[in-house]
């Protein structure tokens, strides 16, 4: 968990490198879908050029279906989901229904002056994406924050939070998970 711009997308995909299981981003996954003009994708996309969230019926679809593949039997790393309550519910409901739990729930902390640079910065890189212009950025963050807080309150009445300090080198975060994931497993 964590707001846009406060490193999941790169911290996930080192959790799945060092742990070999694949990285699950519903981002991805839908901007992927947009790019093959698939109608989920087109229906995403509508949401995510605006900065706010693609609903939970959509996206817990794509999501147990991504979940239902062979490679995900040895664990996944979920990048970017769940963003609301409801979605937390519902893939709590999801996994005690294969016999799942959750090991941890990582939190990566970053403040917003941290979170604004971070994503001006990808604005100017080779693929710029259209959610982080200015506007959508701040529409983002606002949405973003409501959310996290919730989300957060959820996982700890579970037990599994992880609060890492987003704001430090990747390198360093990256260890502070790996202790994280060795306390939690
Ligand atoms: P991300 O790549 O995680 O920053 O997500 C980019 C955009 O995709 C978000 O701003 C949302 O519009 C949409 N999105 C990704 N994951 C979710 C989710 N779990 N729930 C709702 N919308 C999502």
């Amino acid at each position: 968990m964590g707001m846009p711009g406060s490193g999941k997308g790169t911290q996930a995909e080192r959790i799945a490198a060092t742990y070999q299981i694949p990285h699950i981003s519903t981002g991805a996954i839908f901007r992927s879908l947009a790019e093959n003009k698939s109608p989920i994708g087109l229906e995403a996309k509508t949401y995510m050029d605006k900065g706010k969230l693609v609903p939970d019926g959509l996206v817990n679809k794509i999501l147990w279906d991504r979940l239902g593949e062979p490679d995900t039997v040895k664990g996944f790393v979920l990048d970017g989901y769940p963003r609301t309550l409801p979605q937390a519910e519902a893939l709590e409901a999801y996994l005690q229904s294969k016999g799942l739990s959750l090991d941890v729930a990582l939190y990566l902390a970053v403040g917003k002056d941290v979170l604004r640079k971070r994503l001006e910065q990808r604005l100017t890189s080779p693929i710029p994406r259209v959610d982080d212009q200015s506007e959508v950025v701040e529409r983002r963050l606002r949405v973003s924050e409501a959310e996290v807080d919730a989300l957060l309150h959820f996982y700890q009445g579970l037990g599994v939070v992880s609060i890492v300090d987003g704001e430090k080198e990747p390198d360093i975060v990256f260890a502070k998970i790996q202790e994280a994931l060795q306390f939690h497993s």
